[in-house]
């Protein structure tokens, strides 16, 4: 993990960085032993920066791409769904700039031989620096700073210059030669891309108007040079894309009010207001008006979650120049020919997996031991319902909780559990985030009613059989 970015004022700041390591191990740590997410070709030593979802990890993404698609699409009626595939010609990305301007300045330390990102490393030592400055401009400050920067890994203070590396990951699909690195194709480096150069086929074959947005969800890749923030920066990893087209005169009125929607739907989500704040880029692209990052409390300090950008007109006249295909819009009503603006919003799922995983960690004291339990708002919740017989033992109890969990499981994501005892069944369902548990007992074989216990208050209520679909549809709803 790298240094936190932040500066101290006292020992207590010093106390609060510890204990937010100390989160982001026990984070880390559950994810892999609960079985949410595990280093990617682990029983060959492990593959950089790449990660795989286990069991809980993919149901806890999939709920947060379902809750996005819902805002962005399902309750929207001016934004519609794509997904363009992962390959595309490669002259999009010469248009798109990727391919000239898609680099990070590296350093490499010349005691550790480690490789780190110049413009990181300065904003540690608390000096402004971004990606988007020249190689000649990031040295000058990297020198005129160099007292200040130190290796994140061996706390070495000698640096080979900063060398700016392109992220796009290359590839030889459909090129058959044996040297292929001369005309590579790529694998994205982000959706947005599919969106522009379908622009014209939505337009097409849909009803849609503008202003209008299009969203897509798909995988990503990018040749990060550090990578040690867990799931926070990868090689490979999804994002959640919305692009949103506009005439240029209400470009930034559409821009503040999609601002205002992002940041209120992490707030829905369940992320606290006062681990969410605004960060303006000082340093802007030519094309762009303005940009802003929602930025989460990660355990390691604020950091982005998601760029929210009034783009100007840029990536359509750029596709429109290199594919010699227009993507000017003829306005129905006044005629007007224009090529359309774009408010960008552009999230990542596994930094969303992160920022719900750090909110929802939470250690209690019970009864002199620590219960650990995940208090994931219920529709992210990976398991909905847990089913128990009271005791292994009892085959008409056993029956029993069959029964309900296979009606349960018809609605609801559910888990059937008769392993060891009820409370170590209940440790593991908290580990887990499972907001309701279900217990068959004796009783229930007299009055057909069971104990359905909740995760955050521990309240036990006894609800009929009968009744437990509706009971938490409600709750769910
Ligand atoms: P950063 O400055 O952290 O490298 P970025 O500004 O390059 O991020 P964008 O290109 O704006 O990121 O991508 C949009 C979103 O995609 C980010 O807000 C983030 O949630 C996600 N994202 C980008 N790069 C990665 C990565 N390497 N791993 C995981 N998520 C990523």
């Amino acid at each position: 993990m790298t240094q936190p970015c932040v500066i101290l004022n006292s020992i207590r700041d010093l106390e609060v960085i510890k204990m937010a390591e100390n989160n982001m191990e026990k984070i880390v740590s559950l994810c892999k032993r609960r079985g949410f997410v595990f280093p990617s070709s682990e029983i060959y030593g492990g593959f950089a920066a790449v990660y795989d979802l286990g069991p809980y990890g993919v149901e806890l993404s999939n709920n947060i791409k379902a809750a996005w698609w819902k805002a962005m699409v399902q309750t929207r009626d001016d934004v519609v769904g794509l997904d363009s595939a992962i390959f595309m010609h490669p002259k999009i990305w010469e248009a798109s700039g990727h391919v000239g301007g898609f680099a990070d300045p590296l350093t490499e330390c010349k005691k550790c031989h480690s490789r780190h990102r110049v413009d990181h490393m300065l904003e540690e030592a608390g000096v402004f620096a971004d990606e988007k400055m020249t190689e000649d401009e990031i040295n000058k400050l990297f020198d005129a700073n160099i007292e200040k920067v130190i290796c994140p890994l061996c706390k070495g203070k000698d640096f080979t210059k900063a060398q700016k590396f392109n992220l796009l990951v290359q590839s030889n699909l459909g090129n058959l030669t044996e040297d292929w690195s001369k005309n590579p194709t790529y694998l994205r480096g982000e959706t947005c891309q599919g969106i522009y150069v379908n622009f014209r086929n939505v337009m097409d074959s849909t009803r849609v108007k503008i202003p209008f947005g299009i969203a897509q969800i798909g995988k990503a890749f990018r040749n990060e040079i550090t990578a040690r923030q867990f799931i926070f920066r990868t090689r490979e990893f999804e994002q959640m894309e919305m692009q949103y087209f506009v005439s240029p005169d209400i470009e930034m009125e559409e821009y503040e009010k999609w601002r205002e929607a992002r940041m209120q739907y992490y707030i829905d989500l369940g992320l606290k207001k006062e681990n969410l704040k605004w960060h303006k880029h000082e340093n802007l692209v030519f094309y762009a008006k303005e940009a802003y990052d929602i930025e989460y409390n990660f355990p390691f300090g604020f950091k982005e979650l998601e760029g929210v950008h009034a783009r100007g007109n840029y990536d359509l006249t750029q596709h429109s120049k290199f594919s010699g295909n227009s993507l000017e819009y003829v306005d129905p009503q006044t005629n007007e020919k224009y090529i359309p603006h774009i408010v960008e919003t552009s999230a990542g799922v596994g930094r969303t997996f992160l920022a719900v995983m750090t909110e929802a960690y939470t250690e209690e004291e019970s009864e002199n031991e620590t219960r650990v339990v995940l208090k994931l708002p219920v529709k992210l919740a990976p398991v909905k319902v847990a089913v128990f017989p009271l005791l292994k033992n009892k085959p008409e109890l056993v029956e029993k909780a069959r029964g309900i969990y296979d009606e349960l499981k018809q609605q609801f994501m559910c888990e059937f559990d008769d392993n060891g005892n009820i409370g170590k069944r209940y440790r593991r369902q908290d580990e887990i985030g499972t907001p309701w548990c279900v217990t068959v007992d004796f009783d229930t074989m007299d009055d057909e009613t069971v104990t359905v216990r909740d995760r955050d208050t521990l309240k036990q209520d006894r609800v009929r059989v009968i009744d437990l679909k509706n009971y938490f549809s409600e709750k769910l709803s």
